[in-house]
């Protein structure tokens, strides 16, 4: 392991996408940049590939507050130099930088073993340099070690969209064989809820709209589809669809109250509505209480999932159960496809080198 400063000079700068811009109008100029500076237990990546979230846009239009000048959490790289006192990591180890980039381990929640919700957690592009660069830092202690026998462009969704929909559907706690439903199901992170929901033993209920979603969420493995354009009563549509049952668990992808209101209707006793998808900072669901007490239907948020939770998600992968739709592009064609992530028929993965 170099961990002398002699060869750690030896290591390339490199290339980023930095945003420009800032707001509604962002885009992103390609520079060369310097090496980070590696801490001694830090260890610095190179990385292969990233894939492109929604969240991405949405820090980079400023809804979430200032964003760092790299933004991007679905990197997929190797291990290329280590901290002078890191101990436990080898060079060459393929890795995945996500969206969480450190927790501390001792918070509350990190004790009760809720890691993406650490009191001092960090994250991808909003406060550290995200990975749209060939090259970023990451604390020694927040290794996502990820196998050797899967493209990068097949794990990088993994480590947001993929973690996040998975992690969705384990903590509605849903009966195997019961009928879950999707709503925004041919979005990034719904196409894949579309997925694992499959591979779960779930029967699949894709709410979305229009005619190029509706392909997107058959060619996902959707049992149903339903468009929420041409049907004016959803619970009507999912009680027809599910012989009366409704669902055991709906989880809310899309980013827009309405979605959470109508999906709430579709979920039946006892079920739960996992939200995944973030409305606009103005934009507040509203529902009247007795839709719980009535039912006994729990609300919860999920926010990706662990690195547990991403191994997870990668076996599904692995095992060929699951199979991420990409589309590849240099790191110079990016301002050409980043606003038309929703357009493009599978997740967008940038190619940053190798
Ligand atoms: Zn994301
Ligand atoms: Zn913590």
């Amino acid at each position: 392991m170099p961990h002398n400063d002699t060869e750690q000079e030896l290591l390339p700068g490199q290339r980023a996408a930095v945003l420009v811009n800032e707001g509604p109008d962002f885009s992103f100029k390609i520079q060369s940049l310097d090496r980070p500076t590696v801490g001694p237990k830090e260890v610095l990546v190179e990385l292969e590939v990233t894939g492109i979230c929604g969240t991405d846009l949405a820090l980079a239009a400023g809804y979430l507050g200032k964003p760092k000048s790299i933004i991007g959490h679905e990197g997929v790289g190797r291990i290329i130099a280590v901290g002078s006192a890191s101990s436990s990591v080898a060079i060459g180890q393929r890795v995945g930088v996500g969206w969480l980039r450190d927790s501390c381990g001792s918070c509350r929640p990190c004790m009760l073993g809720g890691e993406t919700r650490c009191q001092l957690q960090i994250f991808s592009g909003r406060m550290v340099e995200g990975t749209l660069a060939t090259l970023t830092v990451v604390p020694e202690r927040y290794i996502v070690p990820l196998p050797e026998d899967l493209s990068a462009e097949q794990l990088a969704p993994i480590m947001c969209a993929g973690v996040t929909a998975y992690k969705a559907l384990k903590c509605s706690d849903a009966s195997p064989g019961s009928w879950v439903a999707i709503s925004g199901a041919a979005g990034g992170v719904g196409a894949l809820a579309v997925q694992y929901a499959k591979a779960m033993g779930y029967r699949t209920i894709a709410i979305d709209g229009g005619e190029i979603p509706k392909q997107k969420c058959l060619d996902a493995g959707a049992d149903i589809y339903l468009d929420y354009e041409k049907e004016t009563d959803l619970k009507a549509a999912v009680t027809r669809e599910t012989n009366g049952t409704l669902c055991s668990a709906a989880i809310v992808c899309a980013g827009s109250a309405p979605a959470y209101e109508a999906a709430l209707t579709c979920v039946d006793y006892f079920g739960t509505l996992v939200g995944v998808g973030i409305t606009p900072p103005t934009s507040k669901v509203a529902f009247h209480p007795l839709a719980l007490i009535d039912t006994g239907i729990k609300i919860i948020g999920s926010m990706v999932g662990s690195r547990a939770d991403i191994l997870e998600a990668v076996e599904f992968v692995r095992r060929g159960l699951v199979t991420p739709k990409t589309v590849t592009i240099g790191l110079d064609e990016l301002n050409q496809h980043i606003k038309k992530i929703n357009e493009i028929d599978g997740k967008l993965v940038v190619r940053l080198s190798g």
